[in-house]
């Protein structure tokens, strides 16, 4: 195994083909009709995995995840709005910081890192609340990998008549999330998770009849999507230097992810992907922090475990050796490690980092591998 190289379990950026890697090859000028081709596509066949293309548009940025999240935020919601947010992890917290450093009115309703978001709650708040003018919600919780309710969250804020903002970053082009069901204002994602690209470009799914009434909004210049959109629309160029090379890998990414069969068979291959992984772990005697009902097939959170021989770090670089990088937890409620079930990986890599764990455990001296309490 080339342990130069490992493969990456982890919430992104992730392991990527040799073909994705490959597109990056060339160089492309901003202006070059090829290039603004690329462009043109990318954000038709984004907006096509998500059924919006009679409704929204796709707005591109460069930068990470975080960045198109801000963005998103900055130029939906007026100067005068106020933003919900639904917390259960960090990302959710995450967007409640954003909308506080811009300087926009925001609220929150938090619930444990294990639990879901409950709609019903939301339902009470936007009937308590006229102010509030728009919802932001994450669909599958990377901090501890829980799936929240999407299609009910939806539900409730459009028939309060409010915007919902969706932060699909983990899910989007693995999970099914169609505008001609779902009822959302903007979905924001990247090209470095489900849809297995590099690293370097966020996008917003933006409905188009509110985009179009959004100008003057943005706190930011760089970070202005109604500017960005008019920019695409008027000369098909980003506005500023663009991320060439990235959108080379993302076309090559996009064009892999249909020919394994669009949302449906690479959610299909992560699911198998994570079956594999608990399977293996629970045999050793891990578990999970989450009820299977609520764990999205994205990213595992394991509990600690109790036995003294068992360190973080040590564990963490074992596996390393062995090929496989893996991620610390992120939670106030236990002690725990993540492992990704996304990325170019198969069957035979997941059985492969149960096998590297089977390894590195008994190397380590760890008899057993059960945390001190089991899950709550
Ligand atoms: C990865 C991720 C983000 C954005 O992260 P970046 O590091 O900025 O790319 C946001 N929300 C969720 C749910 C994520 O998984």
């Amino acid at each position: 195994m080339d342990t130069a190289s490992p493969y990456l379990l982890t919430p992104g950026p992730l392991t990527t083909s040799d073909t994705v890697k490959q597109a990056m090859l060339r160089d492309w000028g901003s202006r070059d009709a090829t290039f603004i081709a690329m462009n043109h596509e990318m954000r038709e066949r984004l907006t096509d995995l998500v059924g919006a293309s009679a409704t929204h548009v796709c707005v591109p940025l460069q930068g990470s995840g975080t960045f198109a999240i801000e963005a998103t935020i900055s130029t939906l919601l007026p100067p005068s709005g106020h933003l919900l947010v639904l917390v259960n992890g960090a990302y959710g917290t995450r967007m409640v910081k954003i909308a506080r450093v811009m300087g926009r009115k925001v609220s929150s309703l938090e619930w444990r890192e294990d639990e879901q978001v409950d709609p019903a709650w939301l339902d009470q708040r936007l009937s308590d609340d006229a102010s509030i003018t728009h919802v932001a919600v994450v669909h599958c919780e990377t901090t501890s990998g829980i799936l929240n309710p999407i299609d009910d969250v939806a539900r409730v804020t459009t028939s309060h008549g409010r915007a919902l903002i969706i932060d699909a970053m983990s899910t989007f082009g693995a999970l099914a999330l169609d505008a001609r069901r779902i009822d959302f204002t903007a979905v924001v994602a990247s090209s470095n998770k489900c849809l297995e690209g590099v690293p370097g470009v966020g996008f917003a799914i933006l409905h188009r009849d509110t985009l179009e009434t959004c100008t003057g909004n943005a706190h930011s210049l760089s970070l202005d999507l109604f500017d960005q959109w008019r920019g695409f629309e008027t000369n098909g160029q980003w506005r500023f230097t663009p991320p060439t090379h990235v959108v080379a890998a993302f076309c090559q990414a996009l064009d892999e992810h249909a020919k394994e069969g669009g949302v449906a068979a690479r959610g299909a291959r992560y699911a198998t992907n994570h079956q594999i992984l608990v399977d293996g772990m629970e045999e050793l005697g891990f578990r999970c922090l989450l009820p299977r009902e609520v764990q999205a097939p994205i990213i595992v959170t394991f509990l600690e475990p109790a036995d003294a021989h068992y360190k973080f770090e040590k564990f963490y670089e074992r596996l390393r050796d062995h090929g496989f990088l893996i991620y610390p937890g992120k939670l106030t409620v236990a002690d725990s490690f993540r492992i990704g079930c996304i990325g170019h990986l198969g069957e035979e890599q997941m059985r492969d980092a149960v096998e590297a764990v089977r390894a590195v455990v008994q190397e380590m001296g760890v008899a057993n591998c059960g945390p001190s309490r089991i899950g709550r």
